[in-house]
C-alpha cells in the first residue's frame, strides 16, 4: 500500500539520547531545556521576532482569538481543514465565510469588504497547502475597518513570501507540528506575533495564566508542548532541508509525468519560497476526480480529499453560517491529494502517475 503521507522519524539512537537527557534531569515538560532550545532553533530558522510553542496547531489559533480579544463576527476562508473553523465555533465567535480565489485557492479579499459588518472583529485566513493570502490586500482592508487578521499558516513550515517569513504577516500567525505535517513534534503548534505584548500574553495563556512562584495573571489553559515533543523537533529540525529538497524533486517529477493531463494545479508564486507541503490536484468534475480516486484505491494507493467538506457547508453550523461559497464547494467537490512524502520510490510515482493517465485515454 502507498499511503499519502508518510512521517519522517529521526533516527532511534538519535531520539533515545536525547530521552536519556531528560532522564538524567527529571524535567519532563514546563518550558525545560528542549522547550527552550526548540523555541530559540526555530526562531533563527524562521528568522521571526517570537515564537511561543503551543500543544497543538489548534490550540494556537484558539489562543490567538483570545489573546486579540475577539468577538462577533470572524471573517474566515471555507477553504481549510475544519480546525480553522472549529477554533472560531470553539471561543464563541461565529465564522462568516467568504469565498476563495479560484487561482489562489485562499480567501478572495474582494469579496470581504462585502461581508463586514458591526460585529466584525477579525479576519482568519488559511495559507491552504502553504500557498500566500494576499497578504497586501487584506492588510489594508484590516487597516481601514481595524481589523485584526490571524493566519492558519498550518502548512507553512519555511515557507518564504516576498522575501520574508510567511509567519510575519498579520498579528498572529499560527502554525501546526502534527504528525502529518512537514515539520512535527508528533503533536505541537505555535504562535507567532507582530506585537510582543500579544506574544506575553499567549506566554502566560498557555501556562494556566500562572508565572513565577505565586502570580496568577490572567485567564489561561494548559496548552503547553512537554520535553518529549520538543526533544522529537530538535531531532527533526536538521533534517527539514533535504526532506524539503526531496518533495521538490516528486513535485516537479509529477508535473512532469502529469504533463498535458486535463487537471489543473494550483501555481506557486514566484515571489515564493515554497515547502512542497501537498501535491493537490484539481479535477475538471466530481466524477473525474472519484474515478481517479477508485483507480489509485485498486492499485493501493491512498489519497486525500484535502480540503473536502468546503467548511460553509459543516452540518452542524447554525444555518444562517452556512452562506454559499460556490468557488470553493466547486474546488472541494472536486480536488484530491495525492502521495507526496520524501520516501516516495520513482516506481511508486510511476505507478501512481500512469493510473492516472490511463483514466484519461
Ligand atoms: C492541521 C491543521 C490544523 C490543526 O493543527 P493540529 O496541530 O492538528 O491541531 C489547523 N489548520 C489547518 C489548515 C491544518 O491543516
Amino acid at each position: 500500500m502507498i499511503p499519502v503521507t508518510k512521517t519522517c522519524l529521526p533516527e532511534l539512537d538519535e531520539y533515545v539520547s536525547q530521552l536519556s537527557e531528560i532522564w538524567k534531569t527529571g524535567w519532563l515538560t514546563n518550558n525545560g531545556t528542549y522547550s527552550k532550545k526548540l523555541t530559540s532553533d526555530l526562531i533563527s530558522y524562521l528568522n521571526v521576532p517570537n515564537l511561543e510553542l503551543i500543544g497543538n496547531g489548534t490550540l494556537a489559533i484558539q489562543l490567538a482569538i483570545q489573546a486579540l480579544d475577539l468577538t462577533g463576527e470572524i471573517i474566515t476562508t471555507p477553504y481549510s481543514y475544519v480546525a480553522t473553523t472549529t477554533a472560531i465555533l470553539w471561543e464563541n465567535c461565529d465564522p462568516v465565510f467568504v469565498d476563495i480565489n479560484r487561482e489562489s485557492l485562499c480567501i478572495d479579499p474582494e469579496l470581504i469588504e462585502a461581508a463586514i459588518t458591526e460585529k466584525t472583529s477579525a479576519i482568519l485566513a488559511t495559507h491552504v497547502y502553504g500557498l500566500p493570502c494576499d497578504v497586501v490586500k487584506i492588510e489594508q482592508i484590516a487597516r481601514k475597518y481595524q481589523l485584526k487578521v490571524i493566519y492558519d499558516a498550518a502548512h507553512c513550515f519555511g515557507v518564504n513570501y516576498r522575501g520574508q517569513s510567511i509567519l510575519k504577516y498579520g498579528d498572529c500567525s499560527t502554525i501546526s507540528f502534527h504528525a502529518t505535517k512537514l515539520f512535527h513534534t508528533v503533536e505541537g503548534g505555535a504562535v507567532v506575533c507582530a506585537d510582543d505584548r500579544i506574544a506575553q500574553r499567549i506566554f502566560l495563556s498557555k501556562k494556566f495564566g500562572h508565572h513565577g512562584e505565586d502570580d496568577y495573571f490572567q485567564i489561561g489553559i494548559n496548552a503547553k508542548l512537554s520535553e518529549f515533543h520538543a526533544a522529537m523537533g530538535v531531532c527533526m529540525l536538521p533534517l527539514i532541508d533535504s526532506l524539503i529538497q526531496r518533495r521538490k524533486q516528486i513535485s516537479q517529477s509529477y508535473n512532469h509525468l502529469l504533463e498535458g493531463c486535463e487537471i489543473r494545479r494550483p501555481v506557486i508564486p514566484a515571489d515564493l519560497e515554497y515547502n512542497y507541503s501537498y501535491y493537490p490536484l484539481i479535477f475538471n468534475s466530481h466524477t473525474a476526480m472519484s474515478n481517479v480516486r477508485q483507480a489509485l484505491l485498486d492499485q493501493r494507493v491512498m489519497t486525500r480529499r484535502y480540503f473536502y467538506p468546503s467548511l460553509n457547508t459543516l452540518n452542524y453550523l447554525r444555518p444562517e453560517l452556512k452562506r454559499p461559497c460556490p468557488i470553493s464547494e466547486e474546488i472541494a467537490d472536486r480536488v484530491l491529494c495525492i502521495p507526496l512524502y520524501p520516501e516516495l520510490q520513482q516506481t511508486d510515482l510511476d505507478i501512481i502517475s500512469h493510473t492516472i493517465l490511463r483514466e484519461f485515454k
